[in-house]
């Protein structure tokens, strides 16, 4: 989702998915995006950062982007399928091993090769699994998580606000 409404506030549920957000610098317009392996490796975030430039006239390489918190390489192991996904969208994107799938850093390979600074990237890279105290993991809880989740959410900020 992306928008330029300053009454509304979008944001993404998860329990172990990547939530992502982002923005122009000013803060007039924003995107939250969910991105499982799925999402992932088909391009969710690039993509949504092509509409946020489009929509608000700003090159891809001034958007600020945060990566929040999800299942971390230490423990989200993935089956042979998620890196079939993953070679088909992202061919360049590599890991010491494919047993597990690092979601920050499958994102952040895409946001470099899609013109984002390295320095416009934020990453909050606590692992919901390794974390019960903070966060509901969908992998370390199971049927105990219920619905329970994180949510992570932006709105934008008045022009005069900076
Ligand atoms: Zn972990």
């Amino acid at each position: 989702m992306v928008t330029g409404d300053k009454e509304v506030e979008i944001g993404v549920w998860t329990a172990d998915c990547l939530p992502v957000l982002s923005s122009t610098k000013s803060g007039t317009f924003v995107g939250a995006f969910h991105a499982g392996w799925r999402g992932a490796s088909a391009g969710i975030v690039p993509s949504g950062l092509k509409k946020i430039s489009g929509e608000s006239r700003t090159p891809v390489s001034e958007l600020v982007v945060v990566l929040g918190p999800a299942i971390g390489p230490c423990c989200y192991e993935v089956g042979p399928e998620v890196w079939e996904a993953v070679r088909v969208n992202t061919p360049g994107y590599t890991q010491l091993t494919e047993r597990t799938l690092d979601l920050w850093g499958l994102v952040t390979h895409q946001l470099l090769l899609a013109g984002v600074p390295n320095e416009n990237i934020g990453r909050i890279s606590l692992c919901t699994r390794c974390h019960p105290d903070l966060f509901y993991s969908h992998r370390g809880w199971g049927k105990q998580r219920g619905k329970r989740s994180m949510l992570n959410y932006i709105r934008p900020a008045n022009d005069d606000r900076h």
